[in-house]
């Protein structure tokens, strides 16, 4: 998608609230989480940054420990984790704990909902500085887990009655808040199949944007990973 917009000058925040265990056996974040977290600090604009919260707190080390790893992701996260530490915090701060942190104005933050009144509209990016979402594997049928943060009755705002990924929200958030390009203006598949030969496929129950080419605009490694859970769970038959 070409983005001839002028992109806004000033940088926003986009917040996710961790709501993910460990992996069982791993002990470490579950694959999916990593390559959507990785990829949604691809997709926001160069100046925005992108903030970890958590409210349980086992699962914060680990991610502390992969976004530290993860040497393509250092800038965006580990300085906004350790923004969140230089307070002098452990980093499971709630996102109530981190808009008073880094005081910005309750009025200022919008949550991503599924179940909100309004559409995310371009004039929003006057309205809005951080963006909130919850950091959840999208059920199917939705379980609507996101309510665990409408409970603090933020502003919030819709991206379409389709189901999305995490990373593909934030993504659709930077297309308009961003580069001001209105939601019915965004290219989107829902529910694609991904195809990996002429046996094996799998349909995700999500809406996702599509690249030039009308495909589905995955996480890097996503389609790799799928397809080796795929042959995982064959295996389990
Ligand atoms: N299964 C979860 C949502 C998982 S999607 C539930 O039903 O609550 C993960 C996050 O992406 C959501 O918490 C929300 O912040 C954002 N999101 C996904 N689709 C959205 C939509 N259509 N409108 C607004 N936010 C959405």
């Amino acid at each position: 998608m070409s983005n001839n917009q002028v992109t806004q000058s000033k940088g926003y925040k986009y917040v996710i609230e961790h709501m993910e265990e460990d992996d069982e056996n791993t002990k470490a974040l579950p694959e999916w989480v990593k390559l959507e977290y990785s990829h949604m600090l691809k997709l926001v604009g160069k100046e925005s940054s992108v903030h970890f919260t958590s409210l349980s707190l086992n699962s914060i080390p680990s991610l502390k420990n992969h976004l530290s790893k993860d040497k393509s992701i250092t800038t965006a996260t580990s300085s906004s984790i350790s923004k969140i530490e230089e307070k002098g915090n452990p980093t499971n701060l709630t996102i109530l704990e981190l808009i008073k942190k880094l005081n910005i104005n309750f009025e200022k933050v919008c949550l991503l909902d599924p179940k909100a009144e309004k559409i995310l509209s371009i004039e929003d990016s006057k309205k809005f500085e951080i963006f909130l979402y919850g950091g959840i594997l999208g059920d199917d049928p939705p379980k609507d887990r996101t309510s665990e943060l409408r409970k603090f009755n933020f502003n919030s705002r819709h991206l379409g009655e389709i189901q999305m990924t995490t990373d593909t929200a934030v993504g659709v958030t930077k297309l308009i808040i961003e580069d001001q390009i209105p939601l019915d203006k965004i290219p989107f598949v829902d529910l694609p199949t991904i195809t990996f030969n002429k046996h094996e496929s799998i349909e995700m129950p999500f809406r996702y944007v599509t690249d030039d080419k009308g495909e589905p605009i995955l996480p890097p490694g996503m389609k790799e990973h799928l397809k080796a859970d795929l042959n995982r769970s064959i295996d389990d038959f």
